[in-house]
């Protein structure tokens, strides 16, 4: 139950079902957060200084939880230098360069391991990555967003010292209107006086173009669980789909389509008809738990540059290496009883050896790679049954500036997701006097297969919808100076109701074979969190793994194929994985290997 007592005129004490207190003070939320007020535009630039950084030291739990886990790695007891049963010194191999195989990276260089990550493309980030074209204009495979509710991300840019690259924007959700007559917003303001949920209470209250008050009250008493039992309802809500969820509450179908269907596509490119429901309230339990859990940050220039690299320096500076152009062919097994891993085939016929392999591979390319010998173990089994959602990222450059806002929209529209002006949202995009729009064009399952021209045509189409006394299809408004896209034909696992069983953890019954990646089992959705968190879980499990091994007399080590540098002679030595490309698995042949033997 909420308690509101009223203590002095501009002062409320709130305790929320946790027990937690918070004072509530009326000020002008737009003064206190430095925010500079258009008279056009409500969400128009903010004040010189910037939104201010959420505190969430003070402000969230979760925060200060993952600053004790992450720092509690630092603190690990240190491994010995030389593994005892080997007399050799320790090799941690993580397989993949996206935000998983980094923060395992991390944490493993944090826990005292010096872990060789291996990459297959040029580029690290996985699907963040980013690249810039000949007039030096990056293309991103995502339009990525940060929110206050992602702890272990916020304590990983604490880590490297980078906490200022994340451009906190006003705390709003924003829902434009396609099809009005002029370019039109609908907003969900989040109070900066009020504590969480009061704020998104309020927020949702206030709103009140979207949706009528009898359809409030319904979805506000179906979220009363989430808000009282957390988690543990969010995890009993698995099996069911957003539209299904609604429907068992009666609340109208109305809802979905007016905000469900732009927050399922947001979330996991898909539509509420076969989205989980535990994946929305995933994301609700969190903006109903935390004051600034739904405030949004852009990071401030290109994920491989600004974010990928610094952690890349953070793990090279501490002993550990990461290589590009490194694809991984084959995982090699030894022919006994534990299946462990004897080695990994690379590209160039390299077979590289370790004492743990941690793979950071997205699940499509985990599932191909799998030895046989471990396909029938429940633990791969099932995992076979995730699949990546299909998925396209496009920028147009216009000739000039489009009155849109420095924030994340959700569009509402029927091709696209969200999208945000680059040139507004983010610092090394701006722009004064031209836009860049960054846009999510979901679901893309008919259209991923379809030509850049295709796709292109119909978002310019869709955007004089958003648009409509800006951008004309035909270009006779704004002009097109260029466009970009990134077709990702799996990217995040498709969460459907049933997919939750199928999240592997990141310890596997291998003995030496360890996994992270969003998609293994961790609180947080695919999303970068929960990539960074899988990351992080999985550089524990390994340390806690080799410590406790070093004191056991009676562990055996599995055999180790010899090692075998890379051969430039090697027939796929020369193949090579465009920047603009996602990596695509080929698996290596057994005779390659026997080959090398
Ligand atoms: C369009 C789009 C928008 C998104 N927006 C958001 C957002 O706003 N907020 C959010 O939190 N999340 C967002 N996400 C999700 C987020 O990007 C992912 O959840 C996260 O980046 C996944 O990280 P990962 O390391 O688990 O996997 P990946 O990023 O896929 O990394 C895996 C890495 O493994 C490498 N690899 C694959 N095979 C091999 C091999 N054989 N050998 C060596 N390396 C290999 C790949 O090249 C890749 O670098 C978005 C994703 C997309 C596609």
């Amino acid at each position: 139950m909420l308690l509101l007592s009223l203590e002095m005129p501009s002062v409320f004490t709130f305790t929320n079902t946790l027990g937690q207190k918070h004072d509530i003070s009326f000020i002008n939320s737009d003064v206190a957060s430095g925010r500079r007020l258009n008279s056009n535009d409500k969400y128009s630039r903010h004040g010189l200084l910037g939104i201010p950084r959420p505190d969430l030291d003070s402000s969230s739990a979760p925060f200060r939880e993952a600053c004790a886990a992450s720092d509690s790695i630092k603190n690990m007891p240190r491994p010995s230098d030389i593994n005892p049963h080997t007399g050799k010194p320790y090799k941690v191999m993580v397989i993949g360069g996206g935000l998983a195989g980094l923060s395992t990276a991390k944490h493993l260089v944090d826990a005292g391991h010096q872990p060789i990550l291996v990459e297959a493309r040029s580029l690290l980030g996985g699907k963040v990555a980013a690249w810039r074209d000949d007039d030096g204009d990056v293309t991103e495979t995502g339009l990525h967003v940060f929110f206050g509710a992602y702890p272990n991300a916020m304590k990983l840019f604490r880590d490297l010292n980078i906490e200022n690259r994340l451009q906190w924007k006003d705390h709003a959700m924003i829902f434009a209107k396609p099809g009005s007559k002029k370019r039109e917003f609908s907003t969900f303001d989040f109070p900066l006086w009020a504590p969480a949920p009061l704020n998104a209470g309020i927020a949702i209250l206030s709103n009140t173009d979207l949706l009528s008050w009898p359809e409030k009250i319904k979805l506000g008493l179906g979220l009363i669980p989430a808000y009282l039992f957390g988690q543990s309802y969010v995890e009993s809500q698995e099996g069911v789909t957003v539209k299904e969820w609604m429907r068992a509450r009666g609340v109208p179908d109305r809802v979905t389509d007016e905000v469900f269907i732009a927050m399922s596509k947001a979330l996991n490119f898909i539509d509420p008809d076969t989205l989980s429901m535990q994946c929305v309230l995933i994301a609700l339990n969190r903006f109903l738990q935390e004051t600034d859990g739904s405030k949004i940050a852009f990071l401030d220039g290109s994920p491989t540059e600004r974010l990928c690299e610094p952690l890349k320096e953070y793990i090279t500076e501490r002993g550990g290496v990461v290589r590009t152009n490194s694809p991984l062919k084959r995982i090699l097994v030894n022919d006994d009883a534990t299946k462990s891993v004897s080695g990994v085939l690379l590209q160039g016929g390299e077979i590289m050896t370790a004492d743990y392999y941690i793979s950071a591979m997205p699940v499509d390319a985990v599932k191909k790679l799998t030895p046989d010998e471990w396909r029938n173990k429940p633990y791969f089994k099932k995992m076979m049954g995730l699949k990546g959602v299909p998925v396209i990222n496009i920028h147009i450059w216009f000739d000039r500036k489009l009155s849109t806002v420095d924030n994340l929209i959700f569009s509402r529209s029927k091709l696209l997701s969200v999208y945000a002006d680059m040139s507004e949202a983010c610092d090394e995009y701006k722009s004064s006097d031209k836009s860049m729009l960054e846009m999510v064009f979901a679901p893309a399952k008919g259209w991923i297969g379809k030509s850049d021209e295709e796709i292109f045509e119909a978002t310019m189409k869709e955007l004089e919808t958003l648009f409509p006394e800006e951008i004309r299809a035909d270009g006779s408004l704004a002009k097109v100076v260029k466009y970009s896209m990134v077709k990702t034909p799996l990217s995040v696992y498709e969460t459907l109701p049933g997919c939750e069983a199928m999240r592997p953890g990141q310890i596997s019954p291998v003995p030496n074979f360890f996994m992270a990646g969003d998609f293994t089992k961790q609180k947080y959705l695919a999303s970068m969190e929960g990539a960074i968190l899988s990351g992080q879980l999985a550089a524990k499990a390994v340390a806690d793994t080799i410590l406790s091994r070093e004191t056991m007399q009676n562990w055996t080590e599995p055999d180790r194929l010899e090692e075998k540098p890379f051969d430039k002679n090697f027939h796929d030595a020369n193949d090579r994985t465009a920047d603009k490309q996602l990596y695509m698995v080929k698996v290596g042949s057994i005779d390659d290997v026997k080959i090398l033997a």
